[in-house]
């Protein structure tokens, strides 16, 4: 059988990697890849990411199903055009990815079906948008309603850098159409967490819990990224608190959305905070796995991914039930120079071990270039590490990440920082 997995980054590495595990999988194509999915048994890059391409390419080779990795392609559709042709596609529609690519509709959706989200109001108009600020004080949250690649967010601590930011997005268009309207939000104080669940229009399958690392440097300082490790579990969600987290969030939002008329299929993630009582609030919703939350949950995960997503396309997750490796998963991010703001492509990596005990590199920025692997993107690698304890998940990253290199490499030394806090 033949599989497809549009993206180029370690989630769409390590989607593959999994779903090529599956006996009965002959190839897996990514579309369009990178340096490390250009080399593994049994995956193949294709050039093409324009969705009507994919979807001319699924029909040609007789592709089984496919799945998609980046939220782009899900706003613009591709569910929608391959179902259109009938073939299997995992993913939400356009109209259910607005859950992600609109910042209001997700906020107004929430505050419809009374799932508990930050206090919030949207303006497109400047002088309004100033006059919230000051009538609400800092600290204070503002977004751009549209796809912004991780950059539409600020989290302004001063009255200051929130009428920068308003200025930036509504009066600079900086961030052009996706800043045109900004949602302005209560900040929320608390510790983060990712809980993402596969839903196939009715029935809802929890994945492993994760926990990621926004910020660019060690004690959560610097830029935020778009994640720069992550880990699985994650201690916060306790049994108790990941069963209030499906009946008040997750599934209040799926029957919110069929209530709506929109039938939600895909992967839905919500991004959580979680406050000093231990009470859960959605920051936001994507409709997507996250990067690098994926590295480790498919490096934990037992079940064959294949059949699983079998039963998301036709229906029946219900049926099923996930087998997972009860060690703990870190993924340690290496970043290339000059990231997040202008990242250096070009560097040669060496290092990467070809197998390692423990252990799973994934690649993310990477390309083969005259025999070499070489970067071509932010973040470069994902060291996974498996270890019986948070510690030993963390040594066994680290060991591999530390016989990797290339000029300028960046990566935090602290990945693992809370759960090692927790557990002792
Ligand atoms: P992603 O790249 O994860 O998709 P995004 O650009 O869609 O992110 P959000 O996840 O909504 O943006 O916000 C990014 C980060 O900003 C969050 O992970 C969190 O650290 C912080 N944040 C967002 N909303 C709030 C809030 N209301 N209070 C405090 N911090 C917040």
């Amino acid at each position: 059988m033949k599989i497809l997995v549009v993206g180029s980054g370690g989630r769409e590495h390590a989607l593959a990697w999994k779903l090529a595990q599956s006996e009965r999988v002959q190839t897996v194509y990514v579309a369009p890849g990178n340096g490390g999915t250009a080399k593994d048994h049994r995956l193949s890059n294709v050039p093409l990411s324009d969705p009507a391409a994919l979807a001319d390419f699924a029909e040609k080779e007789g592709v089984a199903l496919t799945v998609v990795g980046p939220e782009v392609p899900l706003a613009a559709g591709i569910v929608n055009i391959f179902r259109e042709r009938d073939l299997k596609i995992f993913g939400p529609t356009r109209e259910a990815a607005q859950l992600e690519s609109s910042k209001d509709f997700a906020k107004a959706f929430m505050k419809r079906h009374k799932i508990p989200t930050a206090e919030y109001q949207t303006f497109s108009d400047l002088a309004a948008a100033h006059d919230y600020i000051n009538a609400k004080g800092a600290p204070i949250v503002i977004k751009a309603d549209g796809l912004a690649a991780g950059k539409g967010v600020v989290v302004a601590m001063t009255l200051e850098e929130a009428h920068a930011a308003i200025d930036m997005m509504l009066a600079d268009n900086k961030l052009g159409d996706a800043g045109a309207r900004v949602v302005i939000e209560e900040f929320l104080a608390g510790e983060e967490a990712s809980f993402i669940v596969m839903v196939d229009g009715k029935n809802i399958l929890a994945l492993a819990t994760s926990q990621d690392h926004k910020r660019l440097l060690d004690n959560d300082e610097g830029p935020n990224t778009g994640g720069m490790g992550a880990y699985s579990p994650a201690p916060i969600v306790t049994p108790q608190l990941h069963a209030r987290i499906m009946r008040e969030i997750i599934v209040p939002t799926v029957q919110g959305m069929a209530k709506d008329g929109i039938v939600f299929t895909g992967f839905l993630y919500a991004g959580l905070m979680i406050d000093d009582q231990g009470n859960p609030k959605t920051l936001e919703f994507n409709c997507r796995m996250g990067d690098p939350e994926t590295q480790p949950i498919m490096a934990r995960l037992k079940s064959d991914l294949v059949q699983v997503m079998e039963h998301a396309v036709n229906g029946t997750l219900d049926t099923v039930e996930l087998e997972w490796d009860r060690r703990t998963a870190m993924g340690v991010v290496m970043a290339a120079h000059g990231y997040p703001d202008s990242p250096r492509k070009g560097d040669k990596i060496t290092g990467i071990p070809a197998e390692a005990a423990d252990a799973v590199v994934f690649h993310a920025g990477t390309t083969e270039q005259d025999g070499a692997t070489v970067t071509s993107g932010g973040r470069v690698l994902c060291v996974v590490g498996l270890g019986d304890t948070v510690k030993l998940a963390q040594k066994h990253a680290y060991d591999v990440v530390e016989k990797i290199s290339f000029a300028g490499m960046q990566y935090r030394r602290d990945i693992g920082w809370r759960a090692l806090n927790r557990k002792h």
